[in-house]
């Protein structure tokens, strides 16, 4: 596997980060997972626009243009020969001092892995995943903005923990206020009534690439969909429950806790959802 790194190819074991890099020092940096369906770079100016957003927040200079990252991005899927792939793009800060002040380090590091992602089995899609709700509260918004996609994940680390703990592999996470957030790697989606809900941006998360997709499909099969905050009795209550992200792209949950959702596999208006997005990735 060839990596780009700061312009060049080098081969993954030459693929070396300073260990003065405040990426490493301090989770000092900002990154994206982006998915090539079919040789193409899916939801690529989506991503671009919220790695740059993620730099402006902690005033990080990226060392190249949105145009140049594609480049680098279609290069690197074609070096490494791939027509179905998964992306991580990764800017750290730099190298610095112990300090922990960024502005010392002089240049960021950027590099571009090509590899694949497999979340889930396919039957994991049909049955719906166990989930639990996490005791780890997500961070809040005035701590460190959980819509900037940081190196810095030990918040989401941490209630991942939990999820292992418990035999599953995901968990829910709620705000300082109790509200739904998020899960540690995927937004969450609820069903109640024929009407599909999700966390508003207040809530306190990452805006996924995939939720806003998931929106729009909703929007386009005549699905209402409700940007709300709620509390986790609501999660119980749910006829349908599921996650969406760029590595598990669209999936069901069929049991938070102790609780069954819905008849415990993937229900009607998730299944719907996914059909959709499938054909949307297959049409490019
Ligand atoms: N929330 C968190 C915390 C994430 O890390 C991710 C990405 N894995 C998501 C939500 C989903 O975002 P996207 O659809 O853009 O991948």
């Amino acid at each position: 596997m060839k990596v780009w790194l700061n312009g060049e190819f080098v081969d993954s074991q030459d693929a070396k980060i300073n260990v003065f890099d405040h990426a490493v020092l301090y989770g000092d940096g900002i990154f994206e997972g982006i998915r090539v369906y079919g040789g193409k770079i899916f939801k690529c100016a989506e991503h671009l626009d919220r790695l740059f957003g993620s730099a402006e927040y902690i005033r990080l200079d990226i060392p190249y243009t949105k145009a140049q990252l594609t480049d680098a991005m279609n290069e690197a899927v074609r070096v490494n020969n791939r027509v179905d792939a998964y992306i991580r793009l990764v800017v750290t800060r730099g190298v610095g001092d112990l300090g922990v002040n960024p502005f010392v380090c002089a240049k960021p590091s950027t590099f571009i892995i090509v590899d694949s992602i497999a979340l889930y089995c396919e039957q994991m899609y049909e049955q719906g995943l166990p989930v639990i709700i996490a005791k780890t509260v997500r961070t809040s918004p005035s701590m460190l903005s959980p819509s900037a996609k940081t190196l810095n994940y030990l918040n989401n680390t941490v209630a991942k923990i939990e999820a292992v703990d418990a035999g599953v592999s995901e968990a829910i996470m709620l705000n300082a206020d109790g509200y739904v957030a998020e899960c540690t790697g995927d937004n969450i989606f609820f069903v109640k009534d024929g009407k599909v809900f999700t966390p508003p941006r207040e809530a306190g998360m990452l805006m996924g690439i995939t939720r806003q997709v998931v929106l729009d499909l909703a929007a386009d099969l005549g699905i209402e969909a409700i940007e709300q905050l709620f509390g986790k009795e609501f999660v119980f209550e749910a006829d349908e429950c599921f996650l969406t992200g760029t590595g598990a792209e669209i999936i069901a949950v069929t049991k938070i806790d102790d609780k069954i959702i819905g008849n415990g596999s993937a229900g009607p208006i998730t299944q719907k959802l996914l059909g959709a997005f499938r054909e949307l990735i297959r049409k490019g």
